[in-house]
């Protein structure tokens, strides 16, 4: 440490208090890392590592300070925090000297994956989100934000495989757990990138409430409705103290905290979210070919994150969803209206995040031109919404508030199309402010000014060859010429005598020149200073403005499942209390609009009281698996409000939809497929209700055939059977074992349904209609045919099967497998 140059030593005090960021030095124009914060940046921004040190001890790298925030963005989503640390005074005054003073300085922001408020880094159509969660005892308590929208909810959970399941529901990018449990959250299973240890302390439920408690002013949390969750309180206390932590400002754009319960909405376990690709496609992760990328036709940031979150938690309030339904349906119809109302609300920009940089007073003159610009379209969207009658979309069109006084506060001190930063100036309108327009007259007047002040002084002296004019060396002088010296008044101070004249300079002159040479710095930092006090003006209204950036959000949410309805040709589903589930005509959205033959609509009958359970058999290909999809998605679709692809739906509402659905190998979990396999069915048997729809393919793959057909079969049964059950839920049920289907003979409410396919010479023609009845056959052999088996292991396979569906055992009761040619058949056996 003492070998060390002072800004070095400096460094260290850095980054001992920031162990766990990269630290940014600034250096002048540079920001500079060092040691391993600098190994690890060359490796992952690629940029070339040096040394400081005349000895090479000290691993360095850098880039020009202007570059920060493309850095800061790779950092971020690598999954690495990164801290800011500026030079908080002119360089220059500590000096680079031997005296071993430094400039000082000091981390200004942290920036960390689940924290982020710039645009550059953040996705526009996603939330930001970072949780906390401790499962300390029995109970879980779980809660996350969007720190740059403002969105701040906790909940309680009953077990840690339900916990487990909301994180990955809410996917945050960074989660926050009691320094003594961070061993039961392994990254792997819960797909989280950065898991941040926080001290356990700031769990604690009573510190957690003080610490709410002054963040939103109010003397107890028992108006938020928080009382029967302690352990969400103490998550969503930690998440406060170390948001408030990193960004050093207080946040007053967040919107209270919101408790809310899992079971409020349709709940989808992991695997059903990945199976059906309702945000993420299977194979690369990305949005394409996803329900969501199908429907978003969103023209605004805050409708796309909006209808996202719809899609991730379906209703289950027939009443609510019918009321999303009926605006729809008015939109679908009013299309003139929607088409208006979608190009109005184009001009709105990102409400939230700019309301939450207003408050955070990280906001630019663009954010509040562009906060003001929205707003000001929003009575417009309320008066197309005038429109239409359906009861969201006029409570909608009502609450609407436009916060006009954000608009004509900015419109009056903001200029047009002002620069990014105060600090270039030009921001304030001219007449906001008296002082700063004289500013400005001074500075751009100064050539005015002077031929005034000439002409004054003239007439003042009359003296008619007086002149005002620079130099450098005396700044502004009157010079008179050697003539008419003994009209001088006698407060001009004499400053420099010429061959033929001699210089002056007055007391107003001196401080007039003050004024103008000063006058461009102190219009700058004038200008700066307004426009923090218009920030801080706006940031008064976040609260509101928040507000309307949640009804804009379903407003464009709602006309964008419209306008998906009217393109993609969808109806109206009936949804009610019921129990039953009957589709005529359903299709899969997304392989629909990506098939480029026609898709061929498929019915579903499920009337629980008298089928509860259909059995679909049918060959691999024939279409089972998009069957089943097609009719969870057609469900959820019709929960979020939106309209089906369906000629006719009607659907008593669900309250979890489980999917089993292909083998998802977790090998890097370090389970076998059968193992999957059986997890998913056990969460399936112990938590579906009598109003959830169970999806099951394939149960019983990974195993050897009697297994696998030993559990499909009891599984039905015990869906059927189940008293808690009651006989309801309603469950599809796709299978190879064509032995399954004799379970209709037993039990009464399961019915037999199969992908119809036609042979033709020795082949199979897939039909993709579901017809009644069993199939006799797996068709195991005329797929593998397709898929181009040698001709001599599909003929041999041939032979195998036949044997085997003759039921011929051997003395041990075992299957003769090798009975197809039985050694020495026409040998000396026969002959005996
Ligand atoms: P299985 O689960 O029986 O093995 P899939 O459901 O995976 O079969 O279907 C195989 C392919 O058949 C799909 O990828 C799709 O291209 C096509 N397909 C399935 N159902 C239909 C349908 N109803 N109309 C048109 N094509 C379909």
């Amino acid at each position: 440490m003492e070998k060390l140059t002072p800004a070095m030593r400096q460094y260290m005090e850095v980054k001992e208090a920031n162990p766990d960021a990269i630290v940014f030095f600034r250096m002048g124009d540079f920001y500079e890392m060092f040691f391993d914060d600098a190994r690890t940046a060359s490796r992952v921004l690629g940029i070339t590592l040096t040394s400081r040190d005349k000895d090479k001890k000290i691993p360095m790298c850098g880039f020009p300070f202007h570059a920060a925030t493309s850095y800061i963005a790779r950092l971020v989503k690598e999954g690495y925090k990164v801290a800011v640390c500026e030079q908080i005074e002119e360089p220059g005054r500590g000096g680079k000297g031997g005296g071993g003073v430094v400039v000082k300085r000091a981390v200004s922001r942290v920036i960390t994956p689940g924290v982020v408020f710039d645009d550059e880094i953040l996705d526009a159509g996603s939330n930001n989100y970072i949780a906390a969660a401790t499962m300390n005892s029995g109970t879980s308590g779980f809660s996350y934000m969007d720190a740059s929208t403002g969105e701040f909810r906790a909940t309680v959970l009953a077990s840690r495989a339900e916990l487990f399941d909301e994180i990955m529901r809410v996917r945050p990018l960074e989660l926050l757990v009691p320094e003594k449990e961070v061993g039961s959250f392994p990254p792997g299973a819960i797909d989280v990138k950065k898991i941040t240890p926080a001290p356990d302390r700031d769990f604690s439920p009573r510190e957690a409430t003080e610490r709410l408690c002054q963040q939103f002013g109010t003397a107890s949390l028992d108006g938020l409705g928080l009382r029967d969750m302690p352990e969400g309180i103490g998550a969503a206390g930690a998440l406060l103290g170390y948001i408030k932590e990193t960004q050093k400002a207080p946040l007053k754009h967040l919107r209270g905290l919101v408790p809310y319960h899992t079971h409020e909405f349709l709940v989808m376990d992991p695997a059903t979210r990945r199976n059906l690709e309702i945000t993420h496609n299977i194979i690369s992760g990305g949005k394409d070919s996803t329900l969501l990328g199908l429907l978003d036709r969103t023209r605004t940031a805050i409708g796309a994150r909006t209808l996202k979150t719809w899609l991730l938690n379906p209703l289950k309030d027939a009443e609510a969803i019918n009321m999303r339904l009926d605006a729809v349906g008015e939109l679908l119809e009013k299309r003139p209206e929607r088409e208006a109302l979608a190009e109005q609300l184009s001009g709105v920009y990102d409400l939230e995040r700019l309301t939450a940089r207003v408050s955070l007073g990280t906001a630019g003159p663009r954010d509040l031109a562009a906060l003001a610009g929205s707003l000001a379209r929003i009575p417009e969207v309320k008066r197309t919404l005038r429109e239409f009658s359906s009861p969201l979309l006029k409570e909608i069109s009502s609450s609407l508030d436009g916060v006009a006084e954000v608009v004509v506060l900015v419109g009056n001190a903001i200029a047009d199309a002002p620069p990014v930063h105060a600090r270039d100036g030009g921001v304030i309108r001219e007449g906001h402010s008296s002082a700063l327009d004289e500013l400005r007259s001074i500075r751009a007047g100064g050539k005015d000014n002077i031929a005034r002040l000439e002409a004054a002084e003239r007439e003042r002296t009359g003296i008619p060859t007086l002149k005002v004019a620079y130099n450098r060396v005396f700044g502004y002088y009157i010079e008179v010429t050697r003539a008419n010296l003994d009209r001088v008044p006698d407060d001009y101070i004499r400053k420099q005598t010429l061959v033929g004249a001699e210089r002056f300079i007055t007391q107003d002159l001196k401080e007039w020149e003050e004024k103008v040479l000063t006058a461009e710095e102190k219009s700058r930092t004038l200008e700066i200073d307004l426009f923090g006090e218009v920030v801080s003006s706006a940031a008064v209204h976040a609260r509101r403005i928040q507000r309307d950036a949640g009804l804009i959000g379903a407003v464009d949410a709602l006309a964008s499942l419209a306008a998906a309805a009217d393109s993609l040709d969808y109806r109206r589903p009936v949804v009610n209390d019921g129990f039953d589930l009957v589709i005529e005509g359903g299709r899969h959205p997304m392989i629909e609009a990506n098939l480029a033959e026609d898709f061929i609509p498929n019915d579903i009958e499920l009337v629980p009281e008298s089928r509860q359970i259909i059995l679909l058999t049918g060959p691999n290909m024939a279409g089972k698996s998009t069957y089943l999809r097609q009719n969870a998605l057609i469900v959820l679709m019709a929960q979020i409000g939106s309209y089906v692809p369906a000629a006719r739906a009607e659907i008593g509402v669900v309250d979890r939809i489980f999917t089993r659905i292909g083998a998802a190998d977790d090998l890097s979990r370090g389970q076998s497929t059968f193992m999957v396999e059986m997890n998913e069915t056990a969460n399936i048997l112990n938590n579906a209700t009598e109003r959830s729809l169970v999806i099951l393919d394939e149960i019983g793959r990974g195993t050897s055939t009697f297994d696998g057909l030993s559990i499909a079969w009891s599984v039905v049964e015990h869906l059927h059977d189940s008293p808690a059950l009651r006989g309801r839920t309603r469950t599809l049920f796709a299978t190879h074992y064509h032995e399954l289907t004799e379970l209709s003979l037993t039990k009464e409410r399961v019915r037999n349904y199969n992908m119809a396919v036609r042979h033709w010479e020795d082949r199979i023609i897939f039909l993709r209609k579901v017809v009644p009845g069993g199939c006799s056959s797996s068709y195991g052999i005329q797929v593998a045919r397709l898929a181009g088996l040698p001709a001599s292991v599909i003929e041999r396979a041939g032979e195998i099967l036949k044997n085997l569906e003759s039921g011929e055992l051997t003395s041990t009761g075992m299957p003769r497998l090798a009975t197809g040619r039985p050694r020495g058949a026409s040998g000396a056996g026969r002959s005996e």
